[in-house]
């Protein structure tokens, strides 16, 4: 048996998916897409990737390094909506990288859970798992981040996650009518 059976692959956000190295263990290679289950080394770096796709720990370990093929995007996969990256994280990707970060959560088997598009606003909810774990909370709880509702600039109109952190993003989920989160 294959090591990546019963795996899914890299969902690429902007299909079709340039060259690229997926540095987690969980998914499947197909097409361009290579998955390096060790991270990034000599043989990933070697397959100069266009995209790279890895967890938040992996990619900050890499923010030092210059990696001349990465044209394309980073995929950032998260295990849940709490670890979704903050602006900050974002921010220090982009500088260190120059090119677009699309963020995805991602279940320990590769099934996509959430993913962002190509506008940049929210994570469209992909799988009802994850939705039936985003139901409201009965009190008040602050949450780090809301369900949009509202069409997106993509064109689709499935629920979004979005960060609350910022004033700007308050407002426009105030503003649809949005409906908090319960934290885990
Ligand atoms: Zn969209």
């Amino acid at each position: 048996m294959n090591w990546f059976s019963g795996k899914a692959a890299l969902r690429y956000p902007v299909p079709p998916a340039p060259r690229t190295a997926v540095l987690v263990p969980f998914l499947r290679p197909a097409g361009r897409v290579r998955v390096f289950p060790d991270g990034w080394g000599a043989e990933s770096r070697a397959f100069q990737p266009s995209a790279l796709a890895a967890d938040w720990r992996q990619l900050r370990a890499l923010l030092g390094q210059e990696i001349p093929s990465l044209t394309h995007a980073i995929i950032v996969l998260a295990p849940g909506p709490d670890e979704l990256l903050s602006e900050c994280q974002r921010r220090d990707l982009w500088r260190a990288f120059r090119v677009p970060v699309f963020e995805q959560i991602v279940a320990e088997n590769g099934t996509l859970l959430a993913a962002e598009c190509e506008a940049h606003e929210g994570l469209h909810v992909e799988s009802s798992k994850l939705e039936a774990g985003l139901q409201p909370a009965a009190g008040f709880q602050p949450a780090p981040h809301g369900l949009a509702l509202e069409p997106c600039g993509c064109g689709r109109s499935t629920p979004r996650l979005k960060l609350l952190h910022r004033d700007r993003e308050q407002h426009v989920l105030r503003h649809f009518d949005n409906v908090p989160l319960r934290p885990r």
